[in-house]
């Protein structure tokens, strides 16, 4: 089987100053193949973004080879490498990036306006492969919306269909669901497992362990050293977690609502609609 990702004794130094010399990476051996869903953790300063913007090919090791779907990137030119970046990487980031006055279709079409080959390939099948992915996504009803009018979830949803939609190699998802809250981190792990049990391969930064447990691998860094690479054991489902969390939420929802109508305004006062806003 071909391997997506396959890493060998990857450094990375930094040289900030004369004579300074920061050691990111020390020399990282790392295989990934198709269909897999891995965690990259670490602390802050382990070398995690480093060693993303070297998978990502965003930025190049010192040393070490770097071998994607089978390509050599470290000896290939400046416009391959753009090339396989564009190509076989689809990024998705913790602050969305989507262009704000575009709608989710054009955000999702971008990419492959960019990366058309063929010039031939009309803006109307480009149209369909954006509005089959933002199928894929459970955005199909909301295509023509533009990011204000979208939850965060539903922005980072069109952003991970944006990073489908040239069927790339691998998903390089940065801290995905940073800018989100509990409901809408639940929702992206679970498209995310969605996405990899129909085959997708998806690594994933994150420092927390509560969503690593959704994905199959947990590789570890540590002062530019790969400490640990383990399997999850403990595998959780994120759509059974975010039901689970749904069904509690309710419940207490439920109280408070019940609660609050039982509370007889005091004579006096003023219960306004507007609440703080007046
Ligand atoms: P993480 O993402 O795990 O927090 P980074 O890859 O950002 O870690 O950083 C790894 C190490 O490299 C840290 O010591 C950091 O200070 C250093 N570093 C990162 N980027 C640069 C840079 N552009 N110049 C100098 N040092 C850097
Ligand atoms: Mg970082």
């Amino acid at each position: 089987m071909i391997k997506v990702i396959e890493l060998k004794n990857i450094k990375r130094y930094y040289r900030p100053a004369k004579e300074v010399v920061v050691r990111a990476l020390r020399g990282i051996d790392l295989d990934m193949e198709s269909g897999e869903f891995v965690s990259i953790m670490g602390p802050s300063g382990s070398g995690k973004s480093t060693l993303m913007n070297i998978i990502g090919c965003l930025d190049r090791p010192d040393e070490g080879t770097y071998f994607l779907d089978g390509i050599e990137t470290s000896t290939s030119s400046q416009d391959a490498f753009a090339f396989i970046r564009n190509k076989k990487i689809g990024f998705v980031f913790q602050a969305f990036n989507l262009l704000a006055r575009t709608t989710a279709l054009e955000n999702v079409e971008l990419p492959l306006f960019y990366n058309r080959t063929d010039s031939k390939k009309s803006g109307k099948a480009s149209r369909k492969m954006a509005e089959q992915v933002l199928n894929e996504v459970g955005l199909g009803d909301r295509m023509d919306h533009v990011p204000s009018q979208l939850s965060g979830g539903q922005q980072q949803r069109v952003a991970i269909a944006r990073a489908m939609v040239n069927d790339p190699a691998f998903i390089l998802a940065d801290e995905p669901t940073g800018n989100l809250d509990t409901e809408m981190s639940m929702e992206i792990m679970t498209l995310f497992q969605e996405l990899n049990n129909r085959g997708k391969t998806i690594i994933m930064v994150t420092h927390e362990p509560d969503l690593a447990v959704y994905s199959k691998r947990i590789v570890t860094l540590r002062d530019g050293e790969l400490v640990s690479d383990m399997p999850v054991t403990n595998r959780r489902y994120a759509a059974n977690d975010l039901a689970n969390w749904k069904k509690e939420h309710e419940l207490l929802s439920g109280i408070s609502t019940s609660s609050m109508e039982e509370r007889v305004p005091p004579r006096g006062e003023r219960i306004s609609p507007l609440g703080e806003m007046q």
